[in-house]
């Protein structure tokens, strides 16, 4: 088995998702503990935050491949990063550390795919929803992704780092982004991305009818099954 190094801390109440995922879902499948060993590297993510609002992505990409090195001089085989807006650097990130890093925007493009839909609505953080690495690395021929309007794209991310990044939950917020994706519905989207690690804690299948794609559990999912895979 190999061993899997998450880059995490972006933000805490996430990569909690991620590591009970994969632990309890290699047990739900073997029936033992025997599951990959997991390092986890937690960032200080006030200085990723403050690196995303002045636009200093070389920085946080700089950052970034440094403790993923750190993670595979530790013994990890291959490295998670675990937070969608960060991808935004994925590609330098990749090219300065030694080890394969698995995408989560890819994990998410090929969920929709095997779902076969034709339009999905993304909500994120406004980089995400804004910029065009994590719209690009979802479209298709064939799949198109909306994004709400931009009041309610700031309204989306006020909500993640005011409230969800720390752990706090509130119905009325729920309430607001069954409203955006109603909206998005409205304009065609047959399923959401949820494309923050952290929204998943506030959306979930019984608030709404529409296929979810919850990008902490795929990307999580994929690790997992990657892990188990013989190395070649
Ligand atoms: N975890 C969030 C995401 O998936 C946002 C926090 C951040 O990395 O800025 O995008």
């Amino acid at each position: 088995m190999k061993k899997i190094g998450i880059l995490g801390g972006m933000s805490p109440e996430s990569t909690t998702l991620y590591y009970e995922h994969m632990t309890r879902t290699y047990t739900a499948r073997f029936g033992d503990y025997g599951y990959p060993e997991i390092l986890i590297y937690s960032v200080n993510f006030q200085k990723f935050v403050d690196w995303q609002h002045k636009g200093q992505w070389e920085e946080a990409a700089r950052e970034m491949a440094a403790a993923l090195e750190s993670l595979r001089l530790a013994g990890a085989d291959f490295g998670l990063i675990a937070t969608n807006t960060m991808h935004i650097v994925f590609e330098e990130v990749q090219r300065a550390v030694k080890m394969p890093l698995l995408s989560i925007v890819q994990a998410t493009a090929e969920a929709i795919r095997a779902a076969g839909l034709r339009s999905v609505g993304l909500l994120g953080t406004v980089f995400t929803m804004s910029e065009r690495f994590f719209r690009e690395g979802l479209e298709r021929p064939g799949t198109t992704v909306l994004v709400p309007e931009a009041g309610d794209q700031q309204r989306i991310n006020d909500v993640i780092y005011q409230e969800l990044c720390r752990g706090e939950i509130r119905p009325s917020s729920r309430e607001l982004f069954l409203e955006i994706i109603k909206l998005l519905r409205g304009r065609g989207a047959e399923g959401i991305v949820l494309g923050c690690t952290e929204i998943p804690l506030l959306v979930q299948p019984q608030h709404c009818d529409l296929p979810l794609f919850n990008t902490a559990l795929l990307h999580a999912g994929k690790a997992l099954d990657f892990a188990l895979q013989p190395a070649q």
